[in-house]
């Protein structure tokens, strides 16, 4: 089977929808047809300010929302990503061939500093590529299954192994970003130009996996549209209308058309109240299967730490060739 690599961080009590869309839903078909390593990553977390008392209940909570939206410990291999030494110790070797220049024109590093100001940007907010290059070589990663967002760092990754590979011999497989056209990017649903994302400052227009169903249905029912009233799928000129009706296609596995046809002429509300039902149905067993693995918590972490030495097993033997090709000597 084809080796994949992905992850989510942990740094929101609860994914959102767009994390659900964007990735799990794609993952849970994929690991029945790759080798998959699923991570937590607990390192690029704390790239931006963590309280150490949330990261560490995020963690769990973040593994317990793989497993409850039908990521397979026993098909996948899912851990979190300090608990294997080699992502942090090939992510230095990896800075080491990374220029400047290339890592300044990362857009997420622009984005995110930009909100952190120049003395909340950490090195570590612009090292998190490198990180992000050394996660998927460590696993000789054919595949990387993510967001539209992550597509620059797979291609800086790209570049990173090539060019390790043409200075020190080949010595990383140069994987693939695989990306869901569609549903690969989900918007904020009161700022419908603007990616959901779990570290956003307002909440009120993210979808949390975690949250109630009468929060979730208050929150889509208030979700931005536009004074036109038809509901048509159009990027351009609604973009509200055209991101509900993506999230609502992909968790009702229902065609564009066929939701245009059933909800034409009968305005937004309509829309929205079928959506809210659609999400609350699907998000409703995850919450309680999540609530459920929590209330095990000693359970949950001899699952990860059985799965990160299935990790460490794979990432060590890549790291060691890795560290022999640059010309560090084994330790005896
Ligand atoms: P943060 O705000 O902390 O960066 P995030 O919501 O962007 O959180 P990540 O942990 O960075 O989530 O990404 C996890 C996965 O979810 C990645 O594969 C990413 O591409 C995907 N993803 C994140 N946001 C969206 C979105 N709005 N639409 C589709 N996919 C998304
Ligand atoms: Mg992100």
């Amino acid at each position: 089977k084809p080796r994949l690599y992905s992850g989510m961080q942990p740094s929101a009590d609860s994914l959102q929808i767009g994390n659900y869309i964007g990735a799990l839903l794609s993952w849970k078909a994929l690991q029945q047809t790759h080798d998959a390593y699923f991570s937590i990553v607990d390192l690029h977390a704390l790239t931006v300010a963590q309280d150490p008392v949330k990261l560490r209940e995020n963690t769990r909570r973040t593994a317990a929302q793989y497993i409850a939206s039908g990521i397979d410990p026993s098909a996948a291999t899912l851990y979190v990503q300090s608990h294997v030494a080699a992502h942090a110790q090939l992510a230095w070797v990896l800075n080491t061939i990374t220029g400047f220049g290339e890592a300044s024109r990362m857009t997420q590093f622009k984005d995110k500093s930009a909100k952190q100001g120049s003395d909340g940007t950490t090195v570590g907010l612009f090292a998190y590529p490198i990180l992000m290059a050394a996660d998927i070589l460590l696993y000789d990663t054919v595949v990387v299954p993510v967001g539209e967002d992550q597509r620059q760092h797979v291609e800086l990754t790209r570049d990173i192994a090539a060019r390790f590979n043409s200075r020190f011999g080949d010595t990383f497989v140069i994987p693939e970003a695989d990306i869901q056209k569609e549903t690969a990017k989900i918007f904020d649903l009161q700022n419908p130009t603007a990616k959901m994302s779990k570290s956003a400052e307002s909440h009120a227009g993210v979808i949390w996996l975690l949250d109630e169903p009468s929060v979730t249905a208050k929150k889509i029912m208030r979700a931005v549209t536009d004074a036109d009233g038809g509901v048509v799928f159009d990027r351009e000129n609604k973009p509200g209308v055209t991101n509900l009706l993506t999230i609502y296609s992909t968790m009702a596995e229902r065609s564009i058309q066929s939701l245009e046809d059933e909800y034409a002429g009968r305005g937004y509300g309509d829309l929205k109240k079928g959506l809210a039902e659609v999400v609350t149905g699907t998000f409703g067993p995850i919450r309680a299967r999540v609530l459920e693995l929590l209330g095990d918590p000693a359970e949950l972490d001899r699952l990860l730490a059985h799965n990160a030495d299935r990790a460490a097993g794979v990432a060590n033997v890549t790291l060691a060739r890795a560290f022999d090709r640059v010309g560090l000597i084994p330790r005896a």
